[in-house]
């Protein structure tokens, strides 16, 4: 599983690295956000080994569970000196979330995707707040030429990013997006590059602070379109695990 593992991570490296060639960017400037939801915690396990950083869940409930198992490996390794741990990774939660999960969700999570609402926004800051500390978020935007079930319509999406990064215990720190459901290259594309161009306006006004830097565009099928668009992170699951047992369903859903 490892060897298999490693392949798959180098080859999605590689078409990173073409991508960014293709359009002038720096491969160091895309992170990968192994989506771990659909495998087993014995192949996170191997992830963490191999030294990835950055892993992302769609569900607050397996989330908060992964990211504790993950803690409990440290505290063992912590004991057994005769090993250097591999660098402890942090957590994305990349789905819906709903209000009443956001303080169990925010001590494990260095970074929200899926922020999409002023009311969402307000529950993660009054619970960082009671944390005293202060949450990283992205605002998804609904770009997609046809009507999907989350995120801001791009023409509410700079007014409520100001509103949002007006928030003292949240750090606006980019937008995010889904590609419509189709395998149509130029409609993935063009939703892509809508986001980008949103982003670029909400930049270059200034009006969500310094922190305005990332993008989160693309998945397995479409990872190097959201590359060329402008994607700083990209969300890859069934890429990275082809050939991997998976996981059994989760029984809960959230
Ligand atoms: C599952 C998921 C992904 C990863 O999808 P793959 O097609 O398996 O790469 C990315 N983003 C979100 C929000 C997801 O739920």
């Amino acid at each position: 599983m490892k060897r298999k593992l490693a392949e798959n991570w180098k080859r999605i490296t590689e078409r990173v690295g073409d991508a960014c060639h293709r359009v002038g960017r720096d491969p160091t400037d895309v992170t990968i956000v192994a989506v771990t939801k659909s495998v087993t915690p014995n192949v996170i396990r191997t992830l963490i080994e191999m030294g990835i950083h950055d892993l992302g869940e769609n569900r607050v409930q397996q989330l908060t569970k992964r990211a504790a198992m993950v803690n409990e490996w440290f505290k063992r390794r912590s004991l057994d000196s005769s090993s250097v741990p591999p660098p402890r990774p942090v957590w994305h939660m990349i789905g819906h979330l709903q209000r009443n999960k956001v303080a169990a969700v925010l001590p494990w999570v260095r970074l929200v995707h899926s922020v999409d609402s002023l009311r969402l926004a307000e529950e993660i800051d009054s619970q960082a707040g009671k944390l005293k500390t202060t949450m990283r978020v992205l605002l998804e935007v609904d770009a997609a030429d046809e009507p999907s079930k989350y995120g801001v319509a791009v023409a509410a999406t700079t007014h409520l990013g100001e509103q949002i990064a007006s928030l003292p215990h949240i750090e606006l720190c980019g937008l995010m997006a889904m590609a419509p459901l189709t395998s149509d290259e130029s409609r993935i594309r063009f939703t892509f590059e809508r986001v980008k161009d949103l982003f670029d306006e909400i930049v270059s006004e200034g009006s969500c602070g310094d922190s305005f830097r990332m993008l989160s565009l693309g998945m397995s099928n479409d990872f190097e379109y959201g590359i060329e668009a402008g994607a700083t992170y990209i969300r890859i699951g069934s890429a990275l695990f082809e050939g991997i047992e998976l996981a059994p369903e989760p029984a809960y859903s959230d």
